[in-house]
């Protein structure tokens, strides 16, 4: 008789709950619960794309452009670099637009002033 052991690690017991990342994507319309959602990405306006349920049309949410997001992602890693290193209007700058996903030229260019003024040993 063999005692009946549990082969499988713990984190494989729990077959019924699936934490997996897709459910946690999965959302359904506010409006009519559908959740026959469909994502567009050739939108005529300045949006790169929208989640809209097929259903009733609602529009749900606007898409991020990918590439922005990355773009986006690499300007905090740089912002969180520079905080600790400004003072003043500067770090009050870069707190201010540390969120936004896409910066204006004139915002860039500010960006840029700062990060290459601490990047050269920030003698001020
Ligand atoms: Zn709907």
């Amino acid at each position: 008789m063999n005692k009946k052991k549990s082969m499988l690690p713990s984190k494989f017991s729990f077959s019924s709950h699936n934490c997996i990342k897709e459910d946690e994507n999965r959302e359904a319309c506010p409006r009519c619960g559908s959740l026959n959602l469909i994502q567009s990405t050739n939108l005529p306006g300045i949006h790169w794309g929208e989640v809209r349920c097929s259903d009733c049309g609602r529009h749900l949410k606007w898409l991020p452009s990918p590439k922005i997001e990355e773009a986006h992602q690499k300007r905090i890693l740089l912002i969180d670099s520079l905080l600790p290193v400004t003072k003043g209007w500067e770090n009050f700058y870069l707190k201010n637009i540390r969120d936004i996903r896409k910066l204006s030229p004139k915002q860039q260019e500010k960006l840029d002033q700062i990060a290459n003024r601490h990047a050269q040993g920030g003698a001020a």
